[in-house]
Protein backbone atom coordinates (compact mmCIF):
# COMPACT_ATOMS: atom_id res chain seq x y z
CA UNK A 1 0.00 0.00 0.00
CA UNK A 2 1.27 3.00 -0.98
CA UNK A 3 2.44 5.90 1.95
CA UNK A 4 2.37 8.58 -0.32
CA UNK A 5 -0.38 11.48 -0.25
CA UNK A 6 -3.15 11.59 -2.81
CA UNK A 7 -1.28 14.18 -4.72
CA UNK A 8 2.05 12.43 -5.06
CA UNK A 9 1.01 9.29 -6.10
CA UNK A 10 -1.16 10.39 -8.67
CA UNK A 11 1.51 12.39 -9.74
CA UNK A 12 3.68 9.25 -10.26
CA UNK A 13 1.08 7.19 -11.87
CA UNK A 14 1.98 5.58 -15.22
CA UNK A 15 -0.16 6.45 -18.20
CA UNK A 16 -1.12 3.27 -18.86
CA UNK A 17 -2.14 2.36 -15.51
CA UNK A 18 -4.29 5.98 -15.64
CA UNK A 19 -5.96 5.22 -19.00
CA UNK A 20 -6.76 1.30 -17.73
CA UNK A 21 -8.50 3.00 -14.45
CA UNK A 22 -10.13 5.78 -16.64
CA UNK A 23 -11.50 3.32 -19.44
CA UNK A 24 -13.04 1.03 -16.78
CA UNK A 25 -14.75 3.38 -14.57
CA UNK A 26 -16.48 5.44 -17.35
CA UNK A 27 -17.41 2.59 -18.56
CA UNK A 28 -19.09 1.39 -15.99
CA UNK A 29 -20.89 4.25 -15.12
CA UNK A 30 -22.05 4.51 -18.34
CA UNK A 31 -23.29 0.65 -18.41
CA UNK A 32 -24.76 1.45 -14.50
CA UNK A 33 -26.82 4.06 -16.17
CA UNK A 34 -28.11 2.17 -19.42
CA UNK A 35 -29.03 -1.06 -17.08
CA UNK A 36 -30.89 0.86 -14.58
CA UNK A 37 -32.92 3.16 -17.68
CA UNK A 38 -33.38 -0.21 -19.19
CA UNK A 39 -35.27 -2.11 -16.20
CA UNK A 40 -36.61 1.02 -15.43
CA UNK A 41 -37.93 3.03 -17.82
CA UNK A 42 -40.63 4.73 -15.85
CA UNK A 43 -39.84 8.32 -14.64
CA UNK A 44 -38.72 9.14 -11.08
CA UNK A 45 -38.59 4.64 -10.14
CA UNK A 46 -34.99 4.42 -9.47
CA UNK A 47 -35.08 7.05 -7.47
CA UNK A 48 -38.32 5.75 -5.33
CA UNK A 49 -35.97 2.36 -5.55
CA UNK A 50 -33.02 4.58 -3.69
CA UNK A 51 -35.18 5.96 -1.36
CA UNK A 52 -36.29 2.80 0.01
CA UNK A 53 -33.45 1.37 0.17
CA UNK A 54 -31.87 4.26 2.38
CA UNK A 55 -35.00 3.89 4.70
CA UNK A 56 -34.28 0.46 4.90
CA UNK A 57 -30.64 0.88 5.92
CA UNK A 58 -31.85 4.07 7.92
CA UNK A 59 -33.54 1.19 10.34
CA UNK A 60 -32.70 0.91 14.20
CA UNK A 61 -29.89 -1.78 13.96
CA UNK A 62 -29.11 -3.14 17.36
CA UNK A 63 -31.99 -4.97 17.15
CA UNK A 64 -32.20 -6.13 14.07
CA UNK A 65 -28.44 -7.71 14.91
CA UNK A 66 -29.66 -9.15 17.89
CA UNK A 67 -32.62 -11.01 15.70
CA UNK A 68 -30.05 -12.04 13.29
CA UNK A 69 -27.91 -13.66 16.15
CA UNK A 70 -31.15 -15.29 17.21
CA UNK A 71 -32.28 -16.86 13.75
CA UNK A 72 -28.51 -17.74 12.87
CA UNK A 73 -28.29 -19.73 16.16
CA UNK A 74 -31.94 -21.78 15.28
CA UNK A 75 -30.44 -22.35 12.06
CA UNK A 76 -26.92 -24.06 13.87
CA UNK A 77 -24.92 -21.34 13.23
CA UNK A 78 -22.34 -19.98 16.06
CA UNK A 79 -22.48 -16.30 16.22
CA UNK A 80 -19.60 -14.30 17.78
CA UNK A 81 -18.83 -10.89 17.98
CA UNK A 82 -15.68 -8.62 17.78
CA UNK A 83 -15.18 -5.42 19.04
CA UNK A 84 -12.27 -4.74 16.74
CA UNK A 85 -10.10 -5.69 14.12
CA UNK A 86 -7.32 -7.76 16.64
CA UNK A 87 -10.22 -9.73 18.04
CA UNK A 88 -11.25 -10.92 14.87
CA UNK A 89 -8.52 -11.60 13.60
CA UNK A 90 -7.41 -13.73 16.62
CA UNK A 91 -10.97 -15.26 16.92
CA UNK A 92 -11.05 -16.80 13.32
CA UNK A 93 -7.43 -17.98 13.38
CA UNK A 94 -9.04 -19.55 16.58
CA UNK A 95 -11.50 -21.42 15.16
CA UNK A 96 -8.98 -22.62 12.31
CA UNK A 97 -6.66 -24.44 14.84
CA UNK A 98 -9.23 -25.62 16.52
CA UNK A 99 -10.06 -27.14 13.49
CA UNK A 100 -6.59 -28.06 12.61
CA UNK A 101 -7.07 -25.99 9.06
CA UNK A 102 -4.19 -25.42 6.96
CA UNK A 103 -5.46 -24.50 3.62
CA UNK A 104 -8.43 -21.58 3.23
CA UNK A 105 -10.81 -20.84 0.57
CA UNK A 106 -11.44 -17.29 0.86
CA UNK A 107 -14.35 -15.58 -1.32
CA UNK A 108 -14.58 -11.99 -1.67
CA UNK A 109 -14.44 -9.87 1.15
CA UNK A 110 -13.51 -6.08 1.81
CA UNK A 111 -14.69 -6.65 5.42
CA UNK A 112 -11.45 -9.62 5.47
CA UNK A 113 -9.54 -6.90 3.58
CA UNK A 114 -10.06 -4.89 6.30
CA UNK A 115 -8.31 -6.69 8.99
CA UNK A 116 -5.69 -7.77 6.96
CA UNK A 117 -6.85 -11.44 7.51
CA UNK A 118 -4.83 -13.14 4.55
CA UNK A 119 -1.25 -11.73 5.58
CA UNK A 120 -2.21 -11.84 9.17
CA UNK A 121 -3.06 -16.11 8.74
CA UNK A 122 -0.02 -16.51 6.24
CA UNK A 123 2.38 -15.48 9.16
CA UNK A 124 0.95 -18.20 11.40
CA UNK A 125 0.93 -20.92 8.24
CA UNK A 126 -2.25 -20.66 7.40
CA UNK A 127 -2.67 -20.59 3.75
CA UNK A 128 -5.84 -18.30 2.44
CA UNK A 129 -6.25 -18.01 -1.45
CA UNK A 130 -8.72 -15.94 -2.97
CA UNK A 131 -11.32 -18.01 -5.31
CA UNK A 132 -12.39 -14.78 -6.90
CA UNK A 133 -10.38 -13.65 -10.53
CA UNK A 134 -9.76 -10.30 -9.68
CA UNK A 135 -8.98 -10.91 -5.84
CA UNK A 136 -6.59 -13.79 -6.85
CA UNK A 137 -4.93 -11.75 -9.38
CA UNK A 138 -3.58 -9.32 -7.02
CA UNK A 139 -2.77 -11.39 -4.52
CA UNK A 140 -0.43 -13.20 -6.69
CA UNK A 141 0.93 -9.70 -6.94
CA UNK A 142 0.79 -8.75 -3.28
CA UNK A 143 -1.40 -6.00 -4.06
CA UNK A 144 -4.63 -4.61 -1.59
CA UNK A 145 -7.32 -4.16 -4.13
CA UNK A 146 -7.86 -0.91 -6.32
CA UNK A 147 -11.56 -1.05 -6.23
CA UNK A 148 -13.98 -3.04 -4.14
CA UNK A 149 -15.26 -4.84 -6.98
CA UNK A 150 -13.33 -5.04 -9.34
CA UNK A 151 -9.73 -5.36 -6.96
CA UNK A 152 -7.87 -5.83 -10.12
CA UNK A 153 -9.17 -3.13 -12.36
CA UNK A 154 -5.63 -1.13 -12.57
CA UNK A 155 -3.88 -4.26 -14.19
CA UNK A 156 -4.14 -4.88 -17.67
CA UNK A 157 -4.52 -8.60 -19.53
CA UNK A 158 -0.58 -7.91 -20.23
CA UNK A 159 -0.19 -7.23 -16.72
CA UNK A 160 -1.77 -10.40 -15.63
CA UNK A 161 -0.78 -12.63 -18.30
CA UNK A 162 2.47 -12.11 -16.77
CA UNK A 163 2.16 -12.49 -13.60
CA UNK A 164 0.36 -16.02 -14.41
CA UNK A 165 3.69 -16.95 -16.08
CA UNK A 166 5.81 -15.86 -13.39
CA UNK A 167 4.00 -17.74 -10.91
CA UNK A 168 3.82 -21.13 -13.03
CA UNK A 169 0.06 -20.60 -13.57
CA UNK A 170 -0.06 -20.91 -16.99
CA UNK A 171 2.18 -19.96 -20.77
CA UNK A 172 2.14 -16.40 -21.35
CA UNK A 173 -1.39 -15.57 -23.07
CA UNK A 174 -3.29 -12.43 -23.28
CA UNK A 175 -6.65 -13.58 -24.37
CA UNK A 176 -9.00 -13.07 -21.09
CA UNK A 177 -10.85 -16.09 -22.16
CA UNK A 178 -7.37 -18.29 -21.89
CA UNK A 179 -6.55 -16.08 -17.81
CA UNK A 180 -9.82 -17.04 -16.80
CA UNK A 181 -9.60 -21.01 -17.79
CA UNK A 182 -6.05 -20.98 -16.24
CA UNK A 183 -6.70 -19.74 -13.56
CA UNK A 184 -10.06 -22.20 -12.97
CA UNK A 185 -7.84 -24.84 -13.15
CA UNK A 186 -5.15 -23.41 -10.49
CA UNK A 187 -8.06 -22.78 -8.48
CA UNK A 188 -9.81 -26.58 -8.72
CA UNK A 189 -6.67 -28.00 -6.99
CA UNK A 190 -7.44 -25.30 -4.45
CA UNK A 191 -10.83 -26.54 -4.21
CA UNK A 192 -10.54 -30.32 -3.24
CA UNK A 193 -7.47 -29.92 -0.78
CA UNK A 194 -9.46 -27.08 1.37
CA UNK A 195 -10.27 -27.52 4.99
CA UNK A 196 -12.05 -24.31 5.28
CA UNK A 197 -13.65 -21.42 3.56
CA UNK A 198 -13.71 -17.83 4.69
CA UNK A 199 -16.40 -15.42 3.55
CA UNK A 200 -17.95 -12.18 4.25
CA UNK A 201 -21.74 -11.53 3.69
CA UNK A 202 -23.40 -8.72 1.51
CA UNK A 203 -26.30 -9.01 3.21
CA UNK A 204 -27.75 -10.84 6.71
CA UNK A 205 -31.34 -11.25 6.16
CA UNK A 206 -32.28 -11.16 9.98
CA UNK A 207 -35.47 -13.06 9.83
CA UNK A 208 -34.75 -16.23 7.85
CA UNK A 209 -30.98 -16.16 9.82
CA UNK A 210 -29.40 -16.41 6.30
CA UNK A 211 -26.37 -14.81 5.11
CA UNK A 212 -26.51 -13.64 1.35
CA UNK A 213 -23.59 -14.02 -0.84
CA UNK A 214 -24.03 -12.13 -4.41
CA UNK A 215 -20.83 -13.26 -7.05
CA UNK A 216 -20.29 -13.51 -10.55
CA UNK A 217 -18.07 -16.60 -10.58
CA UNK A 218 -19.75 -19.32 -8.76
CA UNK A 219 -16.75 -19.16 -6.39
CA UNK A 220 -18.71 -19.59 -3.60
CA UNK A 221 -20.92 -22.47 -4.26
CA UNK A 222 -17.37 -24.32 -4.59
CA UNK A 223 -16.11 -23.25 -2.21
CA UNK A 224 -18.61 -24.06 0.31
CA UNK A 225 -19.05 -27.84 -1.37
CA UNK A 226 -14.97 -28.57 -0.30
CA UNK A 227 -14.47 -27.04 2.64
CA UNK A 228 -16.08 -28.55 6.20
CA UNK A 229 -15.65 -25.45 8.06
CA UNK A 230 -17.65 -22.06 6.86
CA UNK A 231 -16.23 -18.49 8.69
CA UNK A 232 -17.90 -15.60 7.47
CA UNK A 233 -17.07 -12.52 9.36
CA UNK A 234 -20.01 -9.64 8.34
CA UNK A 235 -19.90 -6.25 9.67
CA UNK A 236 -23.36 -5.43 11.15
CA UNK A 237 -24.54 -2.99 9.18
CA UNK A 238 -24.92 -5.71 6.37
CA UNK A 239 -28.09 -7.22 8.39
CA UNK A 240 -31.50 -6.11 7.02
CA UNK A 241 -34.60 -7.38 8.14
CA UNK A 242 -35.61 -10.17 5.83
CA UNK A 243 -35.73 -11.58 2.40
CA UNK A 244 -38.63 -9.20 1.56
CA UNK A 245 -36.20 -5.92 2.08
CA UNK A 246 -33.87 -7.82 0.23
CA UNK A 247 -35.29 -7.59 -3.01
CA UNK A 248 -35.09 -4.05 -3.33
CA UNK A 249 -31.25 -4.34 -2.83
CA UNK A 250 -30.81 -7.38 -5.35
CA UNK A 251 -32.29 -4.67 -7.82
CA UNK A 252 -29.78 -2.10 -7.10
CA UNK A 253 -26.90 -4.21 -6.48
CA UNK A 254 -25.56 -5.69 -9.68
CA UNK A 255 -26.89 -3.15 -11.36
CA UNK A 256 -24.92 -0.40 -9.76
CA UNK A 257 -21.83 -2.30 -9.32
CA UNK A 258 -21.46 -4.49 -12.60
CA UNK A 259 -24.36 -3.17 -14.97
CA UNK A 260 -26.22 -6.56 -14.69
CA UNK A 261 -29.51 -6.89 -13.76
CA UNK A 262 -28.34 -9.38 -11.15
CA UNK A 263 -25.16 -10.89 -10.34
CA UNK A 264 -24.56 -14.59 -11.68
CA UNK A 265 -25.13 -16.23 -8.54
CA UNK A 266 -26.88 -14.91 -5.30
CA UNK A 267 -26.33 -18.02 -2.68
CA UNK A 268 -28.06 -17.96 0.38
CA UNK A 269 -26.56 -19.86 3.55
CA UNK A 270 -28.99 -20.45 6.38
CA UNK A 271 -26.99 -23.05 8.54
CA UNK A 272 -24.57 -25.46 8.48
CA UNK A 273 -25.12 -28.62 6.27
CA UNK A 274 -28.42 -27.03 4.71
CA UNK A 275 -27.05 -28.56 1.41
CA UNK A 276 -25.70 -31.19 -0.16
CA UNK A 277 -21.96 -31.15 0.46
CA UNK A 278 -22.25 -27.81 2.19
CA UNK A 279 -19.94 -27.20 5.33
CA UNK A 280 -20.64 -29.31 8.66
CA UNK A 281 -19.76 -25.76 10.28
CA UNK A 282 -20.39 -22.40 10.41
CA UNK A 283 -19.62 -19.47 12.11
CA UNK A 284 -20.55 -15.95 11.88
CA UNK A 285 -18.21 -13.32 13.52
CA UNK A 286 -19.96 -9.41 14.00
CA UNK A 287 -17.32 -6.87 13.58
CA UNK A 288 -17.98 -3.75 15.00
CA UNK A 289 -14.41 -2.68 14.03
CA UNK A 290 -15.09 1.00 15.04
CA UNK A 291 -18.86 1.40 13.87
CA UNK A 292 -20.47 1.12 16.66
CA UNK A 293 -18.57 4.68 16.91
CA UNK A 294 -19.49 5.31 13.43
CA UNK A 295 -23.17 4.92 14.09
CA UNK A 296 -23.73 7.32 16.45
CA UNK A 297 -21.83 10.34 15.06
CA UNK A 298 -22.52 12.42 12.14
CA UNK A 299 -21.02 9.95 9.66
CA UNK A 300 -23.56 7.35 10.62
CA UNK A 301 -25.14 7.76 7.31
CA UNK A 302 -21.73 5.41 5.78
CA UNK A 303 -22.91 2.39 7.24
CA UNK A 304 -25.81 2.26 4.70
CA UNK A 305 -22.86 1.57 1.69
CA UNK A 306 -23.76 -1.56 -0.27
CA UNK A 307 -20.48 -1.84 -1.35
CA UNK A 308 -21.38 -1.36 -4.94
CA UNK A 309 -18.65 0.66 -6.37
CA UNK A 310 -20.60 3.00 -8.31
CA UNK A 311 -19.23 6.19 -6.60
CA UNK A 312 -15.86 5.40 -6.91
CA UNK A 313 -16.76 4.95 -10.62
CA UNK A 314 -17.99 7.91 -11.38
CA UNK A 315 -15.40 9.63 -9.37
CA UNK A 316 -12.72 12.00 -11.40
CA UNK A 317 -10.07 11.86 -8.96
CA UNK A 318 -10.71 7.71 -8.44
CA UNK A 319 -10.48 7.43 -12.43
CA UNK A 320 -7.28 9.11 -12.11
CA UNK A 321 -5.58 7.92 -9.45
CA UNK A 322 -7.36 4.36 -8.59
CA UNK A 323 -7.38 2.72 -5.14
CA UNK A 324 -4.16 2.51 -4.12
CA UNK A 325 -3.82 6.25 -4.00
CA UNK A 326 -6.10 6.19 -1.14
CA UNK A 327 -3.69 4.27 0.91
CA UNK A 328 -6.42 2.24 2.64
CA UNK A 329 -9.17 -0.76 1.68
CA UNK A 330 -11.43 1.54 0.88
CA UNK A 331 -10.91 3.69 -1.84
CA UNK A 332 -13.31 6.78 -3.65
CA UNK A 333 -15.92 8.91 -2.34
CA UNK A 334 -16.94 6.26 0.04
CA UNK A 335 -13.05 5.77 1.56
CA UNK A 336 -12.47 9.49 1.96
CA UNK A 337 -15.21 9.17 4.69
CA UNK A 338 -14.65 5.77 6.00
CA UNK A 339 -11.17 5.36 5.43
CA UNK A 340 -10.34 7.81 8.67
CA UNK A 341 -13.47 7.19 10.68
CA UNK A 342 -12.13 3.27 11.19
CA UNK A 343 -8.30 4.96 11.37
CA UNK A 344 -9.95 5.90 14.95
CA UNK A 345 -6.91 7.95 16.64
CA UNK A 346 -4.84 7.59 13.81
CA UNK A 347 -7.57 9.44 11.76
CA UNK A 348 -4.90 12.16 11.05
CA UNK A 349 -3.06 9.93 8.34
CA UNK A 350 -5.80 10.12 6.38
CA UNK A 351 -6.29 14.25 6.60
CA UNK A 352 -5.41 14.86 2.62
CA UNK A 353 -8.21 12.65 1.63
CA UNK A 354 -10.82 14.38 1.98
CA UNK A 355 -9.34 16.99 -0.52
CA UNK A 356 -9.15 14.70 -3.12
CA UNK A 357 -12.69 15.87 -4.38
CA UNK A 358 -14.20 18.68 -5.99
CA UNK A 359 -17.32 18.27 -5.05
CA UNK A 360 -19.08 18.13 -8.17
CA UNK A 361 -21.70 15.67 -6.56
CA UNK A 362 -21.43 12.63 -8.85
CA UNK A 363 -21.31 10.28 -6.45
CA UNK A 364 -24.35 11.04 -4.11
CA UNK A 365 -26.43 11.04 -7.79
CA UNK A 366 -24.85 7.24 -8.51
CA UNK A 367 -25.34 6.22 -4.45
CA UNK A 368 -28.07 3.44 -4.50
CA UNK A 369 -28.43 3.97 -1.08
CA UNK A 370 -28.81 7.55 -1.40
CA UNK A 371 -25.85 8.31 0.81
CA UNK A 372 -25.26 12.81 0.95
CA UNK A 373 -21.43 11.69 0.35
CA UNK A 374 -20.64 15.30 -0.68
CA UNK A 375 -22.16 16.13 2.69
CA UNK A 376 -20.13 13.71 4.52
CA UNK A 377 -17.09 14.48 2.73
CA UNK A 378 -17.36 18.29 3.48
CA UNK A 379 -17.96 17.26 7.32
CA UNK A 380 -14.47 14.91 7.15
CA UNK A 381 -12.39 17.85 5.85
CA UNK A 382 -13.99 19.59 8.90
CA UNK A 383 -13.25 16.91 11.11
CA UNK A 384 -9.13 15.86 9.82
CA UNK A 385 -8.76 20.05 10.17
CA UNK A 386 -9.68 19.54 14.02
CA UNK A 387 -7.83 16.43 14.38
CA UNK A 388 -4.58 17.54 12.66
CA UNK A 389 -4.34 20.68 14.45
CA UNK A 390 -5.24 19.04 17.62
CA UNK A 391 -1.73 16.89 16.28
CA UNK A 392 0.43 19.47 15.97
CA UNK A 393 -0.79 21.20 19.13
CA UNK A 394 0.26 18.53 21.12
CA UNK A 395 3.61 17.67 18.89
CA UNK A 396 4.31 21.70 19.11
CA UNK A 397 2.86 23.16 21.88
CA UNK A 398 2.97 20.62 25.03
CA UNK A 399 6.58 20.46 25.43
CA UNK A 400 7.11 24.25 25.14
CA UNK A 401 4.30 24.69 27.77
CA UNK A 402 6.24 22.17 30.40
CA UNK A 403 8.73 24.22 30.06
CA UNK A 404 7.11 28.06 29.90
CA UNK A 405 5.31 26.96 32.94
CA UNK A 406 8.18 26.61 35.14
CA UNK A 407 10.42 29.99 35.54
CA UNK A 408 13.18 27.99 36.76
CA UNK A 409 12.91 25.52 33.88
CA UNK A 410 12.48 28.37 31.25
CA UNK A 411 15.52 30.28 32.94
CA UNK A 412 17.76 27.00 32.17
CA UNK A 413 16.31 26.03 29.30
CA UNK A 414 16.48 29.85 27.16
CA UNK A 415 20.65 29.78 26.70
CA UNK A 416 20.39 26.08 25.68
CA UNK A 417 18.13 27.42 22.69
CA UNK A 418 21.77 28.69 21.30
CA UNK A 419 22.15 24.98 19.86
CA UNK A 420 19.65 25.10 17.53
CA UNK A 421 22.35 27.55 15.87
CA UNK A 422 23.97 24.22 15.52
CA UNK A 423 21.27 22.37 13.33
CA UNK A 424 22.13 21.84 9.43
CA UNK A 425 19.68 24.02 8.06
CA UNK A 426 20.94 24.33 4.76
CA UNK A 427 20.39 20.20 4.39
CA UNK A 428 16.70 20.38 6.03
CA UNK A 429 15.75 22.44 2.52
CA UNK A 430 13.28 19.63 1.26
CA UNK A 431 9.54 18.94 0.86
CA UNK A 432 7.38 21.41 2.62
CA UNK A 433 10.06 22.78 4.92
CA UNK A 434 12.61 23.22 2.11
CA UNK A 435 9.82 25.46 0.33
CA UNK A 436 8.78 27.51 3.42
CA UNK A 437 12.15 28.21 3.88
CA UNK A 438 12.84 29.52 0.51
CA UNK A 439 11.27 32.83 1.22
CA UNK A 440 12.65 33.06 4.58
CA UNK A 441 16.11 32.97 6.49
CA UNK A 442 16.68 32.08 10.17
CA UNK A 443 17.61 34.60 12.24
CA UNK A 444 20.24 33.34 15.17
CA UNK A 445 19.22 32.55 17.94
CA UNK A 446 20.41 35.07 21.28
CA UNK A 447 18.82 32.83 23.67
CA UNK A 448 19.52 34.78 27.08
CA UNK A 449 20.70 37.82 26.19
CA UNK A 450 17.88 40.00 27.02
CA UNK A 451 18.18 38.35 30.58
CA UNK A 452 22.07 39.18 30.92
CA UNK A 453 21.36 42.58 29.63
CA UNK A 454 18.16 43.61 31.69
CA UNK A 455 20.45 42.48 34.52
CA UNK A 456 23.51 44.68 33.58
CA UNK A 457 20.96 47.80 32.57
CA UNK A 458 17.74 47.20 34.18
S1 LIG B 1 -21.18 4.81 -0.98
FE1 LIG B 1 -22.98 4.34 -2.29
S2 LIG B 1 -22.17 4.34 -4.38
FE2 LIG B 1 -20.38 4.19 -3.00
S3 LIG B 1 -20.00 2.01 -2.80
FE3 LIG B 1 -21.36 2.57 -1.13
S4 LIG B 1 -23.44 2.19 -1.87
FE4 LIG B 1 -22.10 2.21 -3.66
Amino acid sequence: MSLQTIDEFAKNLSPSVKKALTDASVASTEGRKKCLAAAYPEDGRVMRLRELANAIKSLPLSGLVERAADSLEKNGAKVLFASDAAEARETILGILEAKGAKNVLKIKSMTTEEIGLNEFLGERGIDAVETDLGELIIQLEHEKPSHIVKPAIHRTRRDIAKSFESHGIAEYDEDPQHITLAARKYLRKKYFSADAVVSGANYVLAKEGALVLATNEGNARFSMAGAKTHIALVGFEKVIPSARELAVFLNLLGRSATAQNSTVYTDFVAGPGKAKNSPEEMYVVFLDNGRSRILRSEFSDILKCIRCGACMNRCPVFRLVGGHGYRAVYPGPLGIVLSPLLAGDKIGEYADLPKACSLCGGCAEECPSKIPLPDLILKMRDLVKTKSLKVANDIGFKPWSAVASSPKVWRAAVPLNRLANLLPVDSLRIGPLGRWLKTRTLPKFRGGEFRKWFKKNG
